[in-house]
């Protein structure tokens, strides 16, 4: 394995990341936990009425994602609303299907279980290296992560989980593989994907993919 690219995630880029992970674990269909709760006043999106959530439209919605024990492990919250393209593999298999037919104003509570969210934990991506792997510029401390080529062409997000003399041991695992995933969302938008959206994959604006 080859160390080559430094550090790709910085601070709290949580959309980036999680856009990244949600492209590398397969997809199955779950049988979601929906409480759909549809509230009174629905803006009309356009003269045919709202749009429903669907392939190549791009959803802005409020999330709360707790763990199992109930522990906050991320959210969006109406100021800052988070934006996906549907159908395209940005968010995890589980609830971008729960969310599919649903309209703006929709309230659901998702458990998705790890085969939908970010994947079982696996030993064979747990791993070591030596410091001369990495970049020579690049100061490890545990907690950071890299981009590795495992040879399939497919980057790996690896993330320094200790550090002895000249061992480095690595986990390719994303932080919240395992992990039974409870979402508690709020559909806020829906409007058709926008041609430039549909070429690259991923939802433009606020809350969505900004392009320097
Ligand atoms: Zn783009």
């Amino acid at each position: 394995m080859m160390v080559c690219a430094a550090n790709q995630w910085s601070g709290r880029s949580l959309v980036p990341f999680r856009a990244f992970f949600f492209g590398l674990f397969g997809a199955r269909p779950l049988g979601c936990g929906a409480i759909g709760a549809v509230c009174g006043s629905l803006p009309v999106i356009s003269s045919q009425g709202p749009i429903m959530i669907k392939q190549g439209t791009v959803v802005s919605m409020t999330y709360r994602l707790t763990n199992a024990a109930g522990e906050e492990l991320d959210r969006a919250d109406k100021n800052e609303p988070f934006s996906y393209l549907h159908g395209a593999g940005q968010i995890v298999p589980g609830l971008e299907k729960a969310l599919a037919g649903a309209l703006v104003g929709t309230q659901k509570k998702v458990v998705v279980s790890p085969e939908e969210g970010y994947g079982e934990v696996e030993e064979r991506l747990r791993t070591s290296a030596k410091r001369n792997q990495f970049p020579p510029d690049a100061e490890l401390t545990v907690g950071m992560r890299f981009a590795a080529d495992d040879g399939s062409g497919q980057p790996i997000i690896f993330t320094v989980t200790e550090l002895v003399g000249d061992d480095v041991s690595l986990d390719g695992n994303h932080p919240l593989a395992g992990e039974t995933l409870h979402f508690d969302v709020e559909v806020v938008e829906v409007r058709e994907a926008t041609a430039e959206e549909l070429q690259h994959g991923h939802a433009h604006g606020p809350g969505g993919h900004h392009h320097d």
